[in-house]
């Protein structure tokens, strides 16, 4: 019987980074180990968790970060929201990452976004649309243009361009987000760090150190 992992609250980031790196590289591979998913692994962690990332990435049905870092129950922080926004995204969003670093001591937050997003699709094709899109599609869209704006001229293709920019801006936000995330991450106790998962190949790519 493999033996239970539960995290202990002095893992460092850098060695909760090379765990989803290598957890990755198992899932692109077809090889992954799928850890963590027996009864005795989720009732030991009935009591408490100790998850060694923040996982922030898009609600498309082909980003499962458990899948695709190949981690178990119990292992990562998962905050899941179309575009992976965080700007303008609100308290439930932002709060539910506060929570976790704040309270469960988490050392890392990956922010996750991925090839051939959709809202990042819609944020383009629709950046001078006079015509609103339905619902609260419309507004959420609106968040993903500053990172399609900022992204603007740039060689290369525009969607990935403003894909890795939304990441980035993500990342910049949290990085100096008050009054948990940024004196954390000024004291080297926290690593925010971004990273783009290839739809086609399984592989993720950081794109931030
Ligand atoms: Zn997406």
């Amino acid at each position: 019987m493999a033996a239970v992992r539960v995290y202990s609250k002095d893992r460092t980031a850098d060695e909760a980074l090379r765990d989803l790196i290598r957890g990755n590289e198992r899932f692109a591979r077809g090889r992954p180990s799928s850890p963590r998913r027996r009864p005795e692994d989720f009732s030991a962690l009935a009591e408490g968790q100790y998850p060694e990332a923040v996982i922030l990435s898009c609600a498309d049905s082909r980003v499962a970060p458990e899948i695709l870092f190949d981690v178990g129950v119990g292992d990562i922080f998962v905050v899941r929201v179309a575009g992976n926004v965080i700007g303008g995204a609100g308290v439930t969003v932002k709060g539910s990452i506060e929570y976790a670093i704040a309270e469960l001591h988490v050392p890392l937050v990956v922010v996750l976004g991925h090839s051939g997003c959709g809202a990042i699709k819609s944020a383009i094709k629709h950046i001078d649309a006079r015509d609103p899109l339905p619902g609260a599609i419309d507004g959420l869209v609106k968040l993903v243009k500053p990172a399609v704006l900022k992204s603007r001229g740039m060689s290369g293709d525009p969607l990935e361009n403003a894909i890795r920019k939304n990441v980035e801006l993500g990342v910049e936000r949290l990085r100096g987000l008050e009054p948990i995330l940024a004196p954390r991450v000024k004291a080297g106790t926290l690593k925010i760090t971004g990273g783009i998962y290839d739809l086609k190949t399984g592989i993720v790519r950081l794109i931030l150190r």
